[in-house]
């Protein structure tokens, strides 16, 4: 169906059928009471933002995507475990990035101490965009005929970047397409070959799997629950808490606790004398064992100060596994996926059938270094000609970090050079543009809009001490998709910061 060919009514029809499908599924922000507000009746939630009707995108590249996630997630998990690989990133990243080298600290501390957790978990997400090289059409709004056969003919698949610290949006996006696949049936609108998702249940069968393989408590008389870390003032909690209340009605059921990253997990949790992570609700409540940490807090510098250090560093040591590793936290920064697309990295990492599978979704980027590859960021970022078609990203995460296109130049003349080695520099990725639909309670665009998928994985491993393999991976799975839609002139993509809106891929 042409999205730009529904009359007033029709979207009106539409509109009043996803607002009741949003509020009865939880698709919601949260908005934060404040102490004042409690005194009064006000709205708790609104509406998460959403496309109004799927977005077409080829089929052939969705399951594609979808086919290479397990290469991609043992690609991960070896690097989590590849501590000099590690090491040689945090070193060149250098001491510009404070953040990075915070984190390698704690780690440094946890492996002198010796580590008693072998097991780890890892909930990974692969973003892509779909890449068309028909540059005489970039930027323009091409016609629905024009989009199709752009999506069939030369468009690639090309990774935007790799997650493996508190992915967020499964919940959303299961919600969504379920949503959307809903309506279609009912024949609310008329879009056709949208694909099931089962992104919760894949992240709760994950979580389920890594909780049974922790066993028994050391001391029978506990409790054995799963700790999720989370931010203060969560606005976004209608993406983790459905994961909570799956977990409850697991048989057996099993207990996930919320705890804000720092200050309360320092007051709540404490270690046995062997590391089991012990967890306190209130003062008063019998300790409870954790089998997993599943961390959706702690990626933002500001996390860290010394309450924050000493919180993650009381996770990483504890025998909890962790979801994931600071190593494995470590992985996904932007300047190792930098240094997986320089020649001859990944030819080291994984098989050589799976090299050139991968490499194909890497789009060129560039260290901020002395080499060859160096002299030519400098060159590219300097000049204002060139430096369009790039985005300039340092290793952090959670949306708005990045710099595009011609405001490169000026903002690294801004900061000393010594800190230009923070960031990588990427080619971009030019999405064919098609008609859209998007709504959020902030406004309502109509026009062009890009769409970016975003691949689940989970892995369960065990890191070997002697001998032999380093890993044994005992669970490697792709475990659903997320899909969002973003006006076309919007760089960022983060759905809750109000960058696109979450949508469903109909296949073509
Ligand atoms: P973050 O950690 O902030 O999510 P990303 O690398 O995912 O960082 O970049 C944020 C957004 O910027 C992406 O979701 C995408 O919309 C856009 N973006 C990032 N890299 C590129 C690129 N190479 N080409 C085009 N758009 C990009
Ligand atoms: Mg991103």
């Amino acid at each position: 169906m042409q999205v730009e060919h529904l009359d007033e009514e029709h979207i009106e029809k539409i509109l009043s059928e996803l607002e009741d499908y949003q509020i009865s599924h939880g698709s919601l922000l949260k908005i934060p009471r404040t102490l004042a507000d409690c005194e009064s009746v006000v709205a708790v939630a609104r509406p998460i933002g959403v496309s109004i009707v799927p977005t077409i995108f080829p089929r052939h590249l969705f399951y594609h995507a979808l086919d290479i996630q397990t290469l991609f997630n043992e690609l991960y998990i070896k690097l989590s475990e590849d501590e000099s690989f590690i090491q040689s990133i945090i070193q060149r990243l250098g001491e510009a990035d404070g953040f990075a080298a915070k984190l390698w600290s704690i780690w440094e501390h946890v492996r002198e101490e010796g580590e008693v957790q072998r097991l780890r978990c890892g909930i990974f997400r692969s973003d892509y965009m779909i890449h068309h090289d028909g540059s005489n059409s970039r930027g323009k709004e091409v016609t629905a005929e024009d989009y199709m056969l752009q999506c069939l003919m030369g468009s690639e698949l090309k990774q935007v970047e790799f997650n493996t610290y508190s992915c967020a949006g499964a919940t959303h996006a299961n919600v969504v397409a379920n949503m959307h696949r809903y309506l279609a049936g009912k024949g609310i609108h008329k879009a056709l070959h949208l694909p099931t998702n089962n992104a919760i249940r894949s992240i709760v069968e994950a979580l389920q799997c890594a909780h049974r393989e922790y066993g028994l408590p050391a001391d029978p008389n506990r409790e054995t629950a799963i700790l999720m870390t989370v931010q203060p003032n969560n606005v976004n909690i209608c993406d983790e808490r459905p994961i909570e209340y799956a977990l409850s009605e697991c048989e057996p059921p099993i207990t996930l606790y919320r705890v804000e990253f720092g200050n309360e997990i320092m007051r709540t949790c404490s270690l046995a004398p062997n590391r089991e992570l012990l967890f306190r609700p209130d003062a008063e409540s019998k300790a409870i064992e954790i089998s997993i940490v599943y961390q959706r807090a702690g990626y933002e510098p500001h996390e860290y100060d010394q309450q924050g250090i000493d919180a993650r560093y009381m996770l990483e040591r504890s025998r909890a596994i962790k979801c994931p590793t600071i190593l494995s936290h470590l992985a996904g920064l932007k300047k190792v996926q930098q240094e997986l697309a320089s020649p001859g990295v990944l030819e080291r990492l994984v098989p050589p059938e799976a090299v050139s599978v991968l490499r194909q979704t890497f789009v060129p980027q560039y260290p901020f270094d002395t080499s060859q590859e160096g002299i030519r960021a400098r060159e590219i970022a300097s000049d204002k000609h060139k430096a369009e078609n790039h985005v300039l990203k340092p290793s952090l995460e959670g949306g708005g970090n990045n710099i595009y296109d011609q405001d490169i130049p000026d903002f690294l003349r801004a900061i000393p050079e010594e800190q230009w080695s923070r960031f990588v520099l990427m080619e971009k990725i030019h999405p064919p543009l098609t008609h859209g639909i998007l709504i959020s309670p902030i406004d309502t665009h109509k026009g062009p809009v890009i769409c970016e998928l975003g691949v689940l994985g989970t892995g369960l491993w065990r890191r070997n001490e002697q001998g032999g393999e380093k890993v044994r991976i005992i669970g490697n799975t792709t475990a659903g998709w997320t899909f969002k839609t973003k006006p076309e002139d919007v760089q960022e993509m983060s759905v809750v910061k109000g960058y696109g809106c979450f949508d469903c891929p109909s296949l073509l």
